[in-house]
């Protein structure tokens, strides 16, 4: 067991509590939490206090790359197309090893900013085999690539040996999905059969959506420098006359009720309804969209329409680094708000609303303190910068 006392706590789900105190049982599950004279205090207890800290629930990060932690500021290309192609080329001549190396980096890099949960896209399966190694939570999606309509069986033969190798890593802290990457690297049949195998082996899905200008030529026009890259490998594209939302609606990708739709900046308001209606979340990443001049997401109509957004910080080739408030303030959120956003919301676009996000009995003890709301002093850990204290 233990007993953690903090200047203040924040449930997130109730109001904030100055000399606060949180008891975690010893299968790492919040026993009572509340003021410090009402929180029993068992003998047997271990006890931590931090009388200037701010006790939080561990935040929630919708949107990483870990296995490409090694490729921070690697790539300075400025326009989108050649920024993925860049990127693309840098995998390519990573050895194995080192995308674990990176995505250990990474899981240890999000736990000192605070971030004990993460939602995570990455085809090499590192960020699987780190969580595991190191006992994080997060959902790994397992992406799958192919532009070309000829490789679909391939590609989804792949996808299915990647899942079935990444299986036995699959616990309640680990969960499996899979990521059709997007419109510029998936043809239409290959998001069809995702979709179809999604759906038979019960998995979540994550999309990168609506992200550029750029992709939204390529759908609605079938033109702009992706349709022309595609063309140059000898790959057909035709002009869908509809959004990329829509295009995904059309194939049945966001049917499951069960998509995680990541940047979702491209969108009108049809857009925005049909992600309601599709039961999709969102994982809403604005430093990454300032970063590469994707323009701003309208996050006021996400949430107004009560669709679930979280917020992601993207890869670090993107935004540098894994701090989550970072991208709070640039969503333009302060206090609770923020908070709030960080933690239940974002465990409520992951689905993992009941287990984790805020401080109340029963759910899973992931818990951070901070200095100050806004700069993480010390993770309460027994074990060094891990979250989730009541770990056995
Ligand atoms: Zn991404």
């Amino acid at each position: 067991m233990l007993r953690i006392r903090a200047g203040s706590v924040h449930p997130v789900t109730a109001p904030p509590i100055s000399d606060g105190a949180v008891l975690v049982d010893g299968g790492g599950r919040i026993a009572a939490v509340g003021p410090h004279s009402h929180v029993p205090a068992p003998r047997e207890a271990e006890t931590r206090e931090f009388p200037q800290g701010v006790l939080v629930p561990g935040l929630v990060n919708c949107h990483t790359h870990l296995e490409l932690t090694h490729l921070a500021g690697r790539v300075t290309d400025r326009e989108f197309p050649a920024w993925i192609r860049r990127i693309r080329e840098l995998k390519d001549a990573t050895a194995a090893p080192e995308f674990r190396r990176a995505a250990e980096q990474g899981v240890r890099a999000c736990w000192a900013a605070g971030v004990t949960c993460v939602a995570d896209t990455g085809s090499t399966g590192a960020a699987a085999a780190a969580l595991h190694a190191l006992d994080g939570r997060g959902v790994v999606y397992q992406e799958v690539f192919g532009p070309d309509p000829l490789a679909c069986e391939a590609s989804l033969a792949e996808l299915a040996a990647s899942v079935e190798r990444l299986r036995p890593l699959a616990s309640d802290r680990l969960r499996l999905g899979v990521s059709p990457h997007a419109p510029y690297t998936v043809s239409a049949p290959l998001y069809r059969a995702v979709a179809d195998f999604a759906l038979r082996e019960r998995l979540p899905l994550a999309v990168h959506l609506a992200e550029s200008p750029q992709e939204t030529q390529l759908v609605r026009d079938g033109a702009g420098p992706f349709a022309d890259a595609l063309r140059a490998r000898g790959i057909a594209v035709e002009p869908r006359a509809v959004s990329p939302v829509q295009y995904l609606v059309q194939l049945g990708v966001l049917a499951s009720g069960n998509c995680l739709c990541i940047h979702c900046v491209q969108v009108d308001r049809e857009d925005v309804d049909l992600l309601k209606t599709a039961g999709a979340a969102i994982a809403h990443c604005p430093r990454s969209n300032r970063a590469h001049g994707h323009g701003v997401a309208p996050l006021a109509a996400f949430r107004a329409a009560g669709i679930p957004v979280g917020l992601g910080t993207d890869s670090v080739v993107s935004t540098g680094d894994v701090s989550l408030w970072g991208d709070a303030v640039a969503a333009g959120l302060e206090g609770e708000d923020a908070l709030r956003m960080l933690t239940i919301e974002g465990a409520r676009a992951l689905g993992l609303e009941s287990e984790i996000g805020s401080i109340e009995v029963g759910k899973e003890a992931d818990l951070v303190v901070f200095d100050r709301p806004t700069a993480l002093l010390t993770l309460v850990a027994g074990r060094p910068v891990h979250g989730y204290i009541g770990a056995p």
